[in-house]
């Protein structure tokens, strides 16, 4: 489907389905990868986000980028999967493009390591703490169709729930 529409600078939000699914893991150079990349960069910058991941275009593919917290470089990964998680886990309050304006509490490993390949292909191993941790974990989530009010608290969804119906009704 998404190949004959191509990403598209809209961003998707809560309800809509393309949020929940699972996503495909892309071949590296080709698959339309160019375009998607591009177009997630300019909405991040727009948005001023500072990960976006595919599914939050239109676009099922495994395919995320990010910025640095620290030094603002921006970064691609494709497929990338957590292949270990510290135990050890922090609660921070967590926005989502996707849900615009309702910031909540999320539990995230403090560390983790992530697989996946870059543009050409070749393997890559990212090791994250702290912010950039919970940004990785953030948008594997997404591209697991999980969003965080899939993992906060049922008080906070139950709250956040409220709010959106609220807002709506204005
Ligand atoms: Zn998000």
């Amino acid at each position: 489907m998404d190949a004959a529409y191509g990403p598209t600078d809209r961003i998707r939000t809560l309800g809509d389905p393309v949020l929940k699914e699972v996503t495909r893991n892309v071949v590296a150079e080709g698959d339309g990868l160019d375009v998607l990349i591009e177009t997630m960069f300019e909405v991040m910058d727009r948005e001023e986000g500072i990960g976006l991941a595919a599914p939050q275009i239109g676009i099922q593919k495994r395919v995320m980028v990010w910025r640095h917290p620290e030094n603002e470089e921006r970064y691609v990964l494709l497929n990338p999967h957590i292949v270990e998680r510290s135990e050890e886990t922090l609660t921070a309050e967590e926005g989502c493009l996707s849900i615009p304006g309702h910031a909540m509490e999320v539990e995230r490993s403090e560390r983790v390591v992530v697989e996946g390949i870059d543009l050409s292909g070749k393997p890559v191993t990212v090791e994250a703490t702290g912010l950039m941790a919970r940004i990785l974990q953030h948008e594997i989530d997404h591209l697991e169709g999980r969003l965080i009010i899939d993992r906060t608290s049922r008080e906070e969804r139950l709250r956040v729930l409220r709010e959106i119906r609220q807002k709506r009704e204005q």
